[in-house]
């Protein structure tokens, strides 16, 4: 049965103050009598926190608690007690980890931990086969250090997660990766890092496929262009029933052949990150001759185009990617606003970077198709597109072109009242001429 403390510390008590009264009745001496039981208890007192010590010291959870009474026992056994749980807790959670770290240890993707200034804490064995990490002498290095690559250091120094970001291994060329990074905690970052190399095997055999097939239709598509268009040199030869689906051939023969070209472009596009050409691009003059097409494309609709640009903003890239993209905003802005509407062209620059914007008073676009605007194909109605003559390609040039540059596109829009098609640039792409500008 477990004593009850103040029970003992009672009995104690009275214990001793009978033995003081014995001894003070046999001696005499009641002063050493209560000196005497006093040292005596303290030294019993004393001797058991002297175990309780010991055996603290010496601690092996699972030893049997020494044999003690009274109060001590009782303290025994709560420390026991708390020393068993203390322990099980300890156990559980050792399991939780070791479970953990089997299954990241099992995973085909490599999981990497780092710190929040980006200096490596852990990895799975994935990090090692992908990314080449060595263990012990690379834990705490920073990250950037161990995969050199410049398109990474500029991803992690960023800080923008949101989009994963596509590399090659720097242990094995023909492994490419896909790294996601998220924060947590103190701003520490998870890193994972997946092998998608089958899936790129894929995407450039899609790529591959598309642009072969464009180059292969070419040739044939020029031989009957050019037929047609010799039959309808001598069109006083032909019998007048013939002349209509002739000129519906050729129509529809020029636009197949805009089709090829456009997808031709968006594979050449695909097939590198940057552009070869990274010339600062008079884009003031390339919006003059843009315009000039578009006002020979409204024709007899009389549209009113008009353009504002910054002198002397030059922007870093492409001359004809860029040219491909702001004609394909400008001339959507022509096809799908109606005659005499009112078509407004901007380049300027702000602390933000260079934009070009293109406004219309057209027939706008509803929200819902917005998001999907730049897909391949994508039209808002099938039977508006077959009237304009489009390809259906036009946005995803501008957003690949746009990618190239470092930029993004806005859309804003509203049915009924028109569209503004935004490209910004940030102000790393930004160049400035500054003979031109103090002359203007
Ligand atoms: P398309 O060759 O059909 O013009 P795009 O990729 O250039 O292909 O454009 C995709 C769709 O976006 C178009 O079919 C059209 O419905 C819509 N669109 C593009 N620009 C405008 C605009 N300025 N005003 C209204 N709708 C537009």
């Amino acid at each position: 049965m477990k004593a009850n403390p103040a029970a003992v510390l009672l009995r104690h008590g009275l214990l001793l103050l009978a033995a003081t009264l014995l001894l003070g009745l046999i001696s005499g001496a009641w002063g050493w009598s209560l000196a005497l039981c006093l040292a005596a208890y303290l030294a019993w007192v004393l001797r058991d926190l002297l175990r309780l010590q010991r055996w603290l010291e010496n601690a092996n959870p699972r030893d049997e608690v020494p044999e003690a009474r009274g109060l001590w026992e009782a303290l025994y056994d709560r420390i026991y007690l708390l020393q068993r749980r203390n322990r099980e807790a300890r156990e559980r959670l050792q399991a939780v980890i070791d479970r953990a770290q089997q299954s990241t240890t099992a995973l085909q993707d490599a999981v990497v931990m780092l710190d929040s200034d980006g200096n490596l804490e852990w990895w799975n064995p994935a990090g090692s086969r992908l990314l080449g990490l060595k263990s012990p002498q690379d834990s705490g290095q920073p990250v950037i250090n161990l995969v050199r690559h410049p398109r990474f250091k500029e991803y992690f120094e960023r800080k923008e997660f949101a989009e994963p970001l596509s590399l090659r291994s720097p242990v094995d060329p023909n492994l490419h990766l896909q790294i996601f990074i998220t924060l947590y905690g103190q701003r520490e970052h998870l890193m994972v890092v997946r092998d998608v190399t089958r899936m790129q095997q894929l995407e450039q055999m899609r790529k591959d496929f598309v642009a072969n097939v464009s180059h292969e239709l070419r040739t044939p598509l020029t031989v009957i262009s050019g037929y047609l268009e010799t039959l309808l040199d001598h069109a006083d030869t032909l019998a007048p029933r013939w002349l209509r689906p002739m000129q519906q051939m050729q129509q529809q023969a020029t636009r197949m052949s805009h089709l090829l070209d456009d997808l031709l472009l968006l594979a050449r596009l695909e097939a590198t990150d940057y552009p070869a050409e990274n010339q600062p691009v008079a884009v003031e003059r390339l919006l003059q001759t843009i315009r000039t097409d578009a006002v020979a494309l409204s024709g007899t609709r009389g549209h009113r185009i008009s353009l504002e640009a910054e002198a002397g903003l030059l922007l870093k890239g492409c001359d004809s990617e860029l040219r491909s993209a702001f004609s394909n905003l400008v001339f959507n802005a022509v096809k799908y606003t109606p005659a005499g509407g009112e078509i407004h062209v901007r380049w300027w620059s702000d602390e933000q970077g260079a934009h070009l914007e293109v406004r219309d008073s057209g027939i706008g676009i509803e929200a819902k198709h917005l998001p999907r605007l730049t897909e391949r194909f994508y039209r808002v109605d099938a039977s508006r597109a077959a009237d304009t003559g489009g390809t259906g390609l036009g946005l995803a040039i501008v957003k690949h072109v746009l990618l190239r540059h470092r930029g993004r596109l806005e859309i804003v829009s509203q049915p009924g009242k028109g569209s503004t098609f935004t490209c910004h640039f940030p102000l790393t792409q930004r160049v400035r001429d500054t003979a031109q500008s103090a002359s203007d």
